[in-house]
């Protein structure tokens, strides 16, 4: 190891792996205020700057302590690491999805991967609709609904989320993802979560969601 490279075991690794305990909050894609009326310049900024970045650092802490824990053998406490690594970096994925999900020019429908996706999946783009706007209303305190792809069964599927980790099927992909923490609305539409939904699908970013099929659908998970 270089001891003298501030992230561990940053030596010798392949292009594009992050380093341990070296994750780094990325920018927003758009001004604070792009996506206001829907989404408010200090919700943006809160939400972005404090809480996403909470996600990293904690993120970032639990690797590093599980390093620490390897290196000194001493595996006490091991069981709130893995949690934290679990929610941190399950926080810390899907805001980022959630930003480029999102955008000024958003709202619409979807492009044509999607759109035949959403059909084989749901019958329809309103069914689809239907289904994952009640899953995110219907998510029981903090948490998320996320359109994903199962690449092992090579479909769309929707799925909610508690806190950001819990309830998810294993080697699913998110394509779309909608917050309905508190944090996320509260600010511009109090304690209705469902007048939020209804704002947010004007700023969804139907290019962004094709991109991230496509990339997912050459993705491949046997099973057996
Ligand atoms: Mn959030």
């Amino acid at each position: 190891m270089n001891t003298h490279d501030s992230s561990p075991g940053a030596a010798f690794l392949p292009a594009g792996t992050v380093p341990i305990g070296g994750h780094v909050l990325p920018p927003l894609p758009y001004p604070y205020d792009a996506l206001e009326p829907y989404i408010s310049r200090e919700t943006l900024r809160l939400h972005h700057d404090l809480h996403h970045q909470g996600y990293v650092n904690g993120l970032n802490r639990a690797e590093r302590e599980l390093l620490n824990k390897r290196q000194t053998g001493d595996f006490q406490m091991v069981r709130f690491w893995e949690r934290e690594l679990a929610f941190n970096g399950s926080g810390h994925i899907l805001h980022s999805i959630y930003w480029t999900n999102m955008t000024p020019l958003g709202g619409g429908t979807p492009g044509p991967s999607v759109s035949t996706q959403l059909e084989i999946a749901f019958g329809s783009f309103a069914a689809f609709k239907g289904q994952f706007t009640a899953a995110a209303n219907e998510v029981q305190g903090s948490g998320w609904a996320a359109l994903v792809w199962n690449p092992a069964w090579r479909r769309l599927e929707i799925l909610q989320a508690e806190k950001h980790e819990d309830l998810t099927q294993w080697g699913s992909i998110p394509i779309l993802v909608v917050d309905v923490w508190e944090h996320a609305y509260y600010v511009d539409y109090r304690n209705q979560r469902a007048r939020y939904l209804e704002a947010w699908w004007n700023v969804v970013n139907w290019v962004d969601v094709e991109r991230r099929l496509l990339l997912a659908v050459s993705t491949g998970l046997p099973i057996t």
